[in-house]
């Protein structure tokens, strides 16, 4: 008898099923297809004053599980725009912020804030490229960028599992020195950027409406604070915060500080340890590779992701403070 007689009625059953699941299957496809395309990720963000919106990041190192995204990022909305304040360690966490700003209000982005170089702060930059938004940053920040770039973008797959581009590192259009007065109508918002300090491109925003100070990587809350400007600088840069008043304090990683100065003292009491230990060591001629050992240690268990930034804050401090008088 020939074989394919023998085929059980049951198979024929089933294959015609599959047929028509797979049929079935491909018209759910089709009717949710424009879902799927546009159900993109929203960044879930917290309203912390009037119009000033955080998405809190964990606190992490930057790694191939959590893409890079682990700032403190947002968005602060005036009566005629909004202003974005970091975009995120990703593309996609910025076009998620970009969606959490079109869910929140109708207004248009008429300036996106990098507070700094960092990775974790500007590489959702280019989710915020074709909305007609100024890009702001320190007059510094562009310089950094291009020296940065390049290094970033070829890291960014073994770093963070990401793919960048030339087109991620957007530079700003408007560079400020000194001061500058941001008008999102009915709302101005006070740029200032520092001399070094936490990078040599630090730029903080005031917003006097709400007695907020956005201060992103000049203050660390719980996180390590790491140093990649200059470490007298950024303790000269909180001397003269800590003098002043602020209702709210936006770090750039960790929590809401509301009541400034005191959340800031465990930052100062690590970076005011760090110059004067550093300091000492190379007073008495101790090499950096066994400095690093010792200096600093009584912090270990005090802040999270002491391990991986420490090292590097003693190296950083050494190579500042080795040439000074
Ligand atoms: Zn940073």
């Amino acid at each position: 008898m020939p074989y394919h007689f023998t085929s059980p009625p049951f198979l024929v059953a089933i294959i015609l099923n599959l047929g028509l699941l797979m049929k079935n299957v491909l018209v759910l496809f089709v009717i949710l297809l424009p879902q799927i395309i546009f159900a993109a990720p929203v960044l879930s963000v917290n309203q912390v004053a009037p119009g000033i919106y955080v998405h809190w990041g964990v606190q992490e190192f930057s790694d191939t599980k959590n893409h890079g995204a682990i700032a403190n990022i947002g968005f602060i909305v005036g009566q005629r725009c909004v202003a974005v304040v970091d975009t995120g360690g990703n593309p996609e966490q910025g076009m998620a912020l970009k969606n959490a700003i079109d869910n929140t209000t109708s207004k248009p982005i008429c300036y996106v804030i990098n507070t700094h170089v960092h990775p974790d702060h500007i590489y959702g930059n280019s989710a915020f490229k074709n909305t007609g938004a100024k890009f702001v940053g320190h007059e510094k920040l562009a310089r950094a960028m291009s020296v940065r770039g390049d290094y970033y973008i070829q890291k960014a797959p073994e770093l963070l599992g990401i793919t960048l581009t030339d087109e991620d590192i957007i530079p700003p259009e408007i560079a400020v020195s000194g001061e500058l007065d941001l008008d999102l109508g009915e709302r101005i918002l006070k740029l200032t950027a520092h001399p070094a300090a936490h990078t040599d491109n630090d730029l903080s925003v005031y917003d006097p409406q709400t007695d907020t100070l956005w201060l992103s990587d000049l203050l660390f809350i719980e996180h390590l604070p790491s140093v990649d400007g200059s470490l007298k600088g950024w303790l000269t840069e909180l001397d003269k915060l800590e003098s002043k008043s602020y209702k709210i304090v936006i770090p750039g990683h960790g929590s809401l500080v509301n009541d400034w100065p005191k959340s800031m003292m465990p930052e100062k009491a690590y970076l005011s340890a760090l110059l004067a230990e550093v300091r000492a060591a190379i007073k008495k001629g101790v090499f950096l590779e066994d400095a690093v050992a010792t200096i600093g240690v009584s912090f270990k268990g005090k802040w999270k992701l002491f391990d991986k930034f420490h090292r590097k804050n003693v190296t950083k401090a050494y190579a500042e403070l080795e040439w000074e008088d």
